[in-house]
This record gives structure tokens, C-alpha cells and sequence, in this order.
């Protein structure tokens, strides 16, 4: 008996009702040089400042700017050295009247002192340094802190780690930190026309190409993917490899047999498997065909086994959830405003998506999209980073026209 889920769901449902069984990954610590591109799994509040102290940051020379109150080229102030201090070394002395230190960039202010003034504009030598002008109190002087404030929040849970984020980090002295598990995923490709990527073709037969798609996106979303492989159009085989994969992975995707055709068997290996399937189809084209369940508490994600509209489905609706599994604070995407790049020549019945690239001409932002779109083709997903969306009831389109766009950021 079939049970009954919801079917021909809008995008935003697909979404909701999905993000409604899955959990978010558990966390883990991890190295810090390992750490790029992890989400942080923890707030940072700084217990340190940065830099932990006053310093310099030039070399030059650190003296009371009193001193040279009246310093000019005809009335030069000279003042005695008494020390020098390089970067790594703490001063030992502090500035009195009439006295300077010398002090290399990165080191501590000494105390007594109030300002540096750079080696260029100074005449000196071992024992004493010469002004030519006067120099306001504070001048020359990195101040404590002045980059992470102690007891400032730094960092919210759910950040991505980027480079500046990790040298902050490594600043404020950990080595390691604590961040979300990364999502284990696998592709499992149903379809007798399939064959592996290193086989020659038969007659009838297609390479199963839209796993590497799959794979590579995930990864460069975070994420670890393996490959399953091809299984033929077989309910039982299909169950299995679920079935088997769910031991191993947290998500598993499909592609393929998820339409009504008579070789479309995936919704009957979910339920040959007692999954819960939790919706199929979504109002969106290329993307109608797609199933979500879960089996074993593990999520599956069955998209089509047409290149585009697998690729509509994986950034949508798979960006969204696996975003929010992964512990993100935030969707994968931004929506702007931007301007179409080609005319588009159908009318669109349904809710409509167009894959493309942001390019900015004379200032402003296009979708810049291949005149062939399709169902079937993949190539228009090439170096995609802006999918445009047309509503449902909008007639044929112009190049220039506006329409929202998914930004993935
Ligand atoms: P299906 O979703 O099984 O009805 O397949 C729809 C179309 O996608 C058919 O033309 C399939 O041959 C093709 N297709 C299925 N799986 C793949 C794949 N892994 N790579 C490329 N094309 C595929
Ligand atoms: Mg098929």
C-alpha cells in the first residue's frame, strides 16, 4: 500500500519539510592548518588582545614627544640613547627626559615613551638622535588590541573558516578548534543505460557522468562524497545499495527512476525498504522529478537522471538542507536583482530556473547564461555561481530584462 506524503510541493517546502527530519552534524576537534573551510562549532570571545601590547611599527625611535615641543630645522632637538630594543625583546629601561630608545618594528613601547618617529627623518648615531620637528603624543604607536579586542565576541557558531579567520585563531593561541562534523555523502547512479566513465560505449549506452557533477559540487561545498557506482534499473538492487550506503554515510543521493516512466523504480525500492518518504516531485523545472526520504535516519535524496535538473535540485534543495546539516548560520545563497544576459524565447507555465554566471557590465550585474537550456543539458551548469528564477505565468523573456537570481556565495 502506498503511504501517503506530500507531492508537487513548492521549492521552499521541499526545504522546510526536509530540514524538519535531519539533525545537525556533531562536532569534532580539528587542527587549525586542517580547519579551512570548516564550520565553527563554538563562539569565539577573545581572551587575549591582539597584539598583546603596544608596539611599533616602524623601526625608529621611542621617546617622550614632549621632548621635541620645540624641535625645528634651525633648533634641532638631540636626544640620548640608551638603549635598543629589536622585535621579540622587552625593553629594559624606560624613557626619561631627554632620553630615547631605539626600537625596531614589532617591538614593545618602553615605558616613559609616548611616541616613534621613523629612522629616515632622524639624524643618528650610537649614542645620541637628532629632530628636525615636533611629533604629537601617540604618534607611531600600534596599540593593544587595536586588531581583536579582549572580551570581544570574534567569532559566532556556524562561520566558515577563511584564511584571515584561521590567522586570527592562531593569533589568540589555539592549535585546534571546534568544529562540525563534515557531512559524509555518497552517489549512488541508478539506470541500465549507464556505463563507468572508463568503459567504451555500447549502442544505448551513456557514461554515468552526473555523479563526478555531484561529487565535485559537494565537495566544494565541505563535504566528503564518495562514489557508489551504477546500479541497473532493479527495485531490489536499487534497496540494496540504499540499504547499504545508509550504514556508512549520512546522505545518500541518487540519480535516477524518480519520474513515472516503467523503469522509474525508486520509489519503489523506498518503499521496498519501509523508508519514510517524505515528498516527491517539486514545482520547478528542470527539477520536478525529486524524492526525499529517510531510511534508517539517514537522509536520501533522489534526484533525476537528467544532468540539469538533477543539478536544479542539488543546489536548491540539497544546497539548503546540507547547508543547515553542515551547522551553517546561513543559506548557501543570497538573492539579488540582475539582468538578463540572453533573451529567453518560452514561455514559462511553471516556476522556472536558469543557471549562469554574475558578470557586472558597466556596473551592473547580469545573469550570464547559455542560450541552450535544457533538461538535458549540462553544459549550461558550467561554472555556475547565479541560478536565475523566472515565476510561474511569465511569457518569453529579453535579453536586459530583470529577474531575482540565487547568488551562491
Ligand atoms: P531518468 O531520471 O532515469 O528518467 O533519466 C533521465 C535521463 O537522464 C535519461 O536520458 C538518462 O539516460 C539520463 N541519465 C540518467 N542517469 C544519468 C547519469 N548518471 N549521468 C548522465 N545522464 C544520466
Ligand atoms: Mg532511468
Amino acid at each position: 500500500m502506498m503511504k501517503e506524503y506530500p507531492m508537487r510541493v513548492e521549492l521552499e517546502e521541499a526545504v522546510q519539510i526536509i530540514k524538519e527530519k535531519v539533525t545537525v552534524m556533531n562536532t569534532e576537534r580539528v587542527a587549525l592548518s586542517e580547519a579551512r573551510g570548516r564550520i565553527l562549532a563554538r563562539q569565539i570571545v577573545a581572551q587575549e588582545n591582539v597584539p598583546p601590547f603596544d608596539r611599533s611599527p616602524y623601526d625608529g625611535f621611542a621617546f617622550r614627544a614632549e621632548d621635541l615641543a620645540q624641535a625645528s630645522k634651525e633648533h634641532p632637538v638631540t636626544l640620548r640613547i640608551i638603549e635598543e630594543v629589536p622585535a621579540g625583546k622587552a625593553p629594559e629601561h624606560s624613557v626619561g627626559r631627554g632620553e630615547a630608545i631605539k626600537i625596531l618594528t614589532g617591538a614593545p613601547i618602553p615605558k616613559g615613551a609616548d611616541a616613534v618617529e621613523r629612522y629616515e627623518v632622524t639624524e643618528f648615531n650610537e649614542k645620541e638622535v637628532t629632530f628636525f620637528e615636533p611629533i604629537k603624543s601617540g604618534s607611531n604607536i600600534c596599540l593593544a588590541g587595536e586588531d581583536v579586542r579582549q572580551g570581544e565576541i570574534l567569532m559566532e557558531t556556524g562561520i566558515k573558516l577563511d584564511n584571515a579567520r584561521l590567522g586570527l585563531l592562531a593569533a589568540l593561541g589555539y592549535s585546534e578548534i571546534s568544529c562540525y562534523r563534515r557531512i559524509r555523502c555518497v552517489m549512488i547512479s541508478t539506470g541500465s543505460e549507464l556505463v563507468p566513465v572508463d568503459h567504451p560505449l555500447a549502442p544505448g549506452k551513456i557514461r554515468n557522468s552526473s555523479a563526478y557533477m555531484i561529487q565535485a559540487a559537494l565537495r566544494e561545498w565541505g563535504m566528503e562524497c564518495d562514489i557508489y557506482g551504477i546500479v541497473s534499473d532493479n527495485s531490489n538492487h536499487i534497496a540494496g545499495a540504499i540499504d547499504v550506503c545508509s550504514q556508512n554515510y549520512d546522505v545518500i543521493f541518487t540519480t535516477g527512476g524518480v519520474s513515472v516512466g516503467d523503469y522509474d523504480f525508486l520509489n519503489q525500492s523506498l518503499e521496498e525498504l519501509d523508508a519514510e518518504i517524505l515528498l516527491w516531485k517539486v514545482k520547478m523545472k528542470p527539477g520536478m522529478a525529486f524524492v526525499a526520504a529517510m531510511h534508517k535516519q539517514k537522509l536520501v535524496l533522489g534526484l533525476s537522471g537528467n544532468p540539469s535538473a538533477a543539478a536544479a535540485t542539488l543546489y536548491l534543495i540539497g544546497g539548503a538542507v546540507l547547508s543547515y546539516m553542515s551547522g551553517k548560520q546561513e543559506l548557501p545563497w543570497e538573492k539579488i536583482k540582475v539582468r538578463m544576459s540572453h533573451d529567453f524565447p518560452k514561455s514559462s507555465k511553471g516556476r522556472r530556473f536558469i543557471p549562469g554566471k554574475l558578470c557586472v557590465i558597466n556596473g551592473e550585474a547580469y545573469l550570464d547564461s547559455s542560450a541552450v537550456q535544457g533538461n538535458g543539458i549540462l553544459s549550461s551548469w558550467h561554472s555556475c555561481n547565479l541560478i536565475g528564477e523566472i515565476p510561474g505565468g511569465t511569457p518569453p523573456l529579453k535579453a536586459g530584462n530583470v529577474i531575482e537570481a540565487y547568488y551562491f556565495v
